[in-house]
C-alpha cells in the first residue's frame, strides 16, 4: 500500500477565535501527533455544525472561519503535514448522516450526556432545531468519511465517539461490510486538561459562556484576565488556609506549569506542589500566585500569537491553504462515499451485479426490485 499511515479526523466550530480550552484540550494533541509524522490528518473547521445552534446569525461563522485557521497555524499545525478544510464544502458530509440517521434511535440521541447539556446551556428545551438534535450524526459521518482511527478532543466529545462507534457498528453489521473504521478518542496527557475550567470557575472554559482567554489575546488582556480570575472564595486574608483543588488558578498551573516552566519563573519554591502546600496551610496570596501564572501564560501563548501574527498578514495564502486543503478532504471522503454507496446497494448504475440480476436474468416478468439478491 502506498500509504499505511493512521488517519486523524478532528475539528472545531468557527463561532469565535480559539482559547486554552482548546489548546490543552485538543490542539496540542493534535500538533504532537502531526510532528511525530506518523499521521495522515484532516483537520476540519465545522460550520456546517456552528449552524445547528447559529442558523440565524451565519455571519458569526463567515468571521471565524479564517479566525479558526489563523488559530490553527499560531498553535503550530503544520499546512505541510495536514488538510485544513471547510466541512460544508464536503458533499459526503451531507450525505452520509442520511444512512446513519436510519441506523440511532431517538431515545439514543436523547440519551446523550454531551447533547442534554448542551441544549440545557443554550434554553433549547421548547424549540430546539432538529439539526442540532442529530448532529451527533453529523459527526459520525465527519470522523468515518475520512476512516479516521484517532480523534484528538476534549473529554466533552467522549459520548460524540461513543455515538460514532456505535453506527460503525451498526452499518458494518447490517450491510455486511468492514468500510467503516472505528475511531478512537485522543485525549490530553494530564486530567486537568480533559476539560479545562474557565476564568470565572465554570466548569469548561467555552466560547459560548465568555470565560476565555484567547490564544490571539494580547500581553495586557491575557495579564488582566488571569489577575481577575475566580479563586478559593474563602481564602480572604493571606494568612487564610486556601483550596487548591478545584482552584481555577491551581488548575491552569497543573495544565500549563510543566516543571521547567515553573522553575523559570519560581525560584522562591522547588515544585508546584511545595506552593500549593504553602497555599493550603495559610500565608500565601492570590496575587503572589496569580502573577506567577500570568508570567507562565505569557511565556505559553507568546509564540503562538507570533506565529499568528505571520499568518494574520498573509490572509489570501490562508484561504488557499484552506481550499486546497478543502479539495483534498473531498477527494478522500468522496471514495469512502462511494464505497458506503455500494455497501447498502445504491450503485445501480455500475454494478455488474445489478444488471445481471435485474435485467440480464431477469428479463420481462423477471426479477423485481423487491426479489431477493
Ligand atoms: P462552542 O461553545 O461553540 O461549542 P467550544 O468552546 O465548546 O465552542 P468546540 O468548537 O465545541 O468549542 O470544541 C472543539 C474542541 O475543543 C473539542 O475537541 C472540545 O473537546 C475541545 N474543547 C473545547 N473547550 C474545551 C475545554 N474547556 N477543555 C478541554 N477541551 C475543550
Ligand atoms: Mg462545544
Amino acid at each position: 500500500m502506498a500509504d499505511e499511515k493512521k488517519i486523524i479526523l478532528t475539528g472545531d466550530r468557527p463561532t469565535g477565535a480559539l482559547h486554552l480550552g482548546h489548546y490543552v484540550g485538543s490542539l496540542k494533541k493534535r500538533k504532537e501527533m502531526l510532528d511525530s509524522g506518523k499521521y495522515t490528518a484532516f483537520i476540519m473547521i465545522a460550520d456546517i455544525q456552528a449552524l445547528t445552534d447559529n442558523a440565524e446569525d451565519p455571519e458569526k461563522i463567515r468571521e471565524n472561519i479564517l479566525e479558526v485557521a489563523l488559530d490553527y497555524l499560531g498553535a503550530g499545525l503544520s499546512p505541510e503535514r495536514c488538510s485544513f478544510f471547510v466541512q460544508s464544502h464536503i458533499p459526503a458530509l451531507y450525505e452520509l448522516p442520511m444512512y446513519f440517521a436510519n441506523l440511532v434511535t431517538m431515545a439514543r440521541l436523547e440519551r446523550n450526556p454531551t447533547v442534554k447539556a448542551e441544549i440545557a446551556a443554550r434554553n433549547f428545551e421548547k424549540s430546539l432545531p432538529v439539526g442540532f438534535m442529530t448532529y451527533p450524526i453529523s459527526q459520525a459521518a465527519d470522523i468515518t468519511a475520512f476512516k479516521a482511527h484517532y480523534v484528538p478532543v476534549g473529554a466533552d466529545q467522549l459520548p460524540m465517539l461513543e455515538q460514532t462507534r456505535e453506527i460503525v457498528h451498526s452499518f458494518n453489521r447490517i450491510y455486511k461490510t468492514d468500510v467503516l473504521v472505528e475511531p478512537e478518542a485522543v485525549l490530553p496527557d494530564d486530567e486537568t486538561s480533559y476539560r479545562l475550567v474557565g476564568t470565572d470557575g465554570n466548569a469548561k472554559m467555552s466560547k459560548s459562556l465568555g470565560n476565555c482567554i484567547y490564544l490571539k489575546d494580547d500581553p495586557d488582556t491575557i495579564r488582566e484576565k488571569v489577575m481577575n480570575m475566580f479563586t478559593d472564595p474563602n481564602h480572604l486574608r493571606v494568612s487564610d488556609p486556601g483550596e487548591t483543588d478545584g482552584n481555577p488558578v491551581f488548575l491552569y498551573l497543573d495544565a500549563f506549569g510543566g516543571p521547567e516552566l515553573f522553575s523559570a519563573h519560581c525560584t522562591a519554591y522547588a515544585s508546584l506542589g511545595e506552593l500549593k502546600a504553602h497555599y493550603r496551610r495559610g500565608g500565601l496570596g492570590d496575587v503572589f500566585v496569580k502573577k506567577l501564572l500570568n508570567e507562565i501564560m505569557q511565556d505559553v501563548l507568546r509564540p503562538i500569537r507570533e506565529r499568528r501574527l505571520q499568518y494574520e498578514a498573509d490572509k489570501e495564502g490562508v484561504l488557499g491553504l484552506l481550499k486546497a486543503g478543502t479539495e483534498s478532504a473531498r477527494e478522500q471522503s468522496d471514495r469512502t462515499l462511494a464505497e458506503v454507496r455500494e455497501a447498502i446497494g445504491l450503485n445501480y448504475f455500475t454494478d455488474k451485479g445489478f444488471s445481471n440480476a435485474y435485467i440480464t436474468r431477469g428479463g420481462a416478468g423477471g426479477d423485481t426490485p423487491n426479489s431477493t439478491k
